[in-house]
């Protein structure tokens, strides 16, 4: 029996890490990428055998093209296919105004969160896209709510790097529609990871959950869910969709 492969970008903690775990639970064999945290990674990558499936982890940064190059090509030898990719890979940075930002900052942010998701979707396309010899696949790409509400004073550049990722899918959607493919994105609120430490306040969530109509963070179970629905026949005629896991905000 053939089992559906997924690349999940980012995929050792958090919401990449609740995707590529569901995915396992629901048969993908699952390769996922990290950047640093190897030990992270390794403990997803047993939860993910300890499912039955095949687990591979490769370090690569997404905003690194040869980065990517190395860990598509990993996958092809590893996995053999490619079914669905998670463009989950993410960060911010400390909360501040724009007018307290850099440049440096700004190449950064850009770098992961949209060429990231650039360079991956590409390698993405060029196996799975029909006029390209292959069977087709789902390709969802991990925005923010932020791209709607802009985050002033907090991080406009992350928000405004979101907003790209919502356009590129839009636009990839409509690009290879008839090519087997589909591109969505989700769209998560406030969700409950490491990511509001590194953005300087661990406790961003429960500080900032009183704006949130249903008045309580997401888990990153919840948007894997979201996550796996758009990656499966469920969906079959949902594309270029933005998904809001956002608890109503
Ligand atoms: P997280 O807990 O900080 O985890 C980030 C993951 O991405 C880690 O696996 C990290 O690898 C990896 N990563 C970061 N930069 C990378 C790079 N340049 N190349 C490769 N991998 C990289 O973040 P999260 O909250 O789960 O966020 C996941 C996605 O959801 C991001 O795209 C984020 O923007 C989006 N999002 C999150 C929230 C939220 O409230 N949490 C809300 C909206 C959108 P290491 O483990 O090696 O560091």
């Amino acid at each position: 029996m053939t089992h559906p492969i997924v690349l999940v970008t980012g995929g050792s903690r958090g919401i990449g890490a609740a995707i590529a775990i569901m995915a396992a639970q629901r048969g993908y064999d699952v390769a996922f990428s990290y950047q640093s945290n190897a030990k992270a990674a390794e403990e997803v990558a047993h939860k993910i055998r300890a499912t039955g499936r095949k687990a591979l982890a490769t370090q690569a940064d997404v905003s690194v093209e040869a980065d990517v190059l190395r860990l598509f090509t990993t996958v092809d030898q590893q996995m053999g296919r490619l079914d669905a990719l998670v463009n989950n890979a993410g960060m911010l940075e400390k909360q501040t105004r724009l007018d307290q930002m850099d440049v440096g900052r700004w190449n950064r942010v850009l770098g992961a969160n949209v060429i990231g998701t650039f360079l991956c979707a590409k390698e993405a396309v060029l196996r799975m896209s029909t006029q390209h010899g292959g069977k087709g696949g789902t390709i969802v790409n991990i925005s923010s709510a932020a791209s709607r509400l802009g985050s002033p004073n907090e991080f406009i550049d992350y928000a405004a790097a979101k907003g790209a990722v919502d356009s590129m899918t839009i636009g990839l959607a409509k690009e290879v529609a008839t090519e087997g493919i589909r591109v969505n994105a989700i769209r998560p609120g406030l969700i409950y990871t490491d990511i509001h430490a590194s953005a300087g306040e661990p406790g961003r969530v429960d500080r900032a959950k009183v704006g949130v109509p249903m008045q309580r963070g997401g888990t990153a179970d919840e948007v894997a869910e979201a996550a796996l629905w758009l990656m499966s026949e469920q969906s079959s005629y949902v594309t270029g969709t933005m998904l809001d896991v956002a608890g109503g905000r």
